[in-house]
């Protein structure tokens, strides 16, 4: 149609009813999700943000993914047996991960945590993940090399690319400042779609879900109960699960309305929690 924009409400994801029917299903059926990021305890410092991975990965985990594994930068010797909040997380260093074959089989979750050293993974990423996340450090790695045309060769092949910008990301892929991105969210949202050839969501009041051709969705969920550290990570993951689940290929269409019904879902869940006071991000899924 000629509308502007869609509005999205949260539809039926995760169907925990058709999971809990679902006799012939198994791990393997449920998706693999791996998230790439984090940081192991020794190279805190210059890394940063190493629970991020985790939220992310716990949150795909809490989603319904039959597997989840969360790899970390830094040193392989250093990578933690297990995590001690989630010891179902399959933990891998982040470079012992690329080498294996989970980039193919899973759906890959980049750049929550990991900081700069992102920047020297994701030529790796772009070309080995075809099912693929871009949040955070990975969007800032791509802000700094602003060349489309990897992304524009995933597109051609129908791999999927969904980049989860918040508005100061947003405005360092587009090249301008948080206000001007906030001044006309729909146009900010498209011009990346269209540049970066990948279905981006740019976060914040209003989550916008563009893709390249398409008519944006607006999600109406959401409020200040999710301006919380940590929870873009959660939605990443919720991410991760999701389109783990999704049958692939898919036309664009179909990886949109997947992308925009999982921020739908994002946007609710503090509306589970009980208390008076807010959630924390690792409250969202509890
Ligand atoms: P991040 O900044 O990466 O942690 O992501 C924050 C997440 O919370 C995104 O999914 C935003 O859309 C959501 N969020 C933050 N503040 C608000 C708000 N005031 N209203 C609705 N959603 C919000
Ligand atoms: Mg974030």
């Amino acid at each position: 149609g000629t509308a502007a924009a869609w509005l999205v409400a949260p539809g039926g994801w995760p169907d925990t009813a058709a999971l809990r029917a679902d006799h012939a299903s198994h791990k393997g059926s449920r998706g693999d999700v791996l998230v790439l990021g984090g940081a192991l305890p020794h190279a805190h410092a210059g890394i940063g943000m190493g629970g991020a991975a985790l939220l992310a990965a716990r949150a795909a985990l809490r989603a319904g993914a039959g597997r989840v594994y969360a790899a970390l930068l830094g040193d392989a010797e250093q990578v933690p047996p297990w995590d001690m909040g989630q010891p179902a997380l399959m933990l891998r260093s982040a470079t012992a991960a690329l080498d294996s074959d989970l980039p193919e089989r899973a759906t890959v979750v980049a750049g929550c945590g990991g900081g700069p050293a992102m920047a020297t993974l994701l030529d790796a990423v772009l070309a080995r993940c075809p099912r693929l996340v871009l949040d955070a450090d990975a969007l800032n790695a791509l802000a700094q090399r602003p060349d489309p045309e990897p992304l524009a060769a995933r597109q051609a092949r129908g791999w999927w690319t969904v980049l989860t910008p918040h508005p100061l990301e947003a405005a360092r892929l587009l090249r301008t400042d948080t206000a001007t991105v906030q001044r006309d969210r729909l146009a900010a949202a498209r011009t990346l779609a269209e540049r970066w050839h990948a279905v981006v969501v740019l976060k914040g009041s209003g989550s916008v879900v563009a893709a390249p051709g398409l008519t944006p969705r607006i999600v109406a969920s959401g409020s200040g109960w999710l301006a919380t550290a940590g929870s873009g990570d959660t939605l990443a993951g919720l991410l991760g699960a999701r389109l783990s689940t999704l049958p692939w290929p898919a036309p664009p269409e179909d990886l949109q309305a997947a992308v925009a019904d999982t921020v739908a879902l994002h946007g609710t869940l503090p509306e589970h929690w009980p208390h008076r006071w807010p959630p924390t991000a690792s409250d969202l899924l509890p």
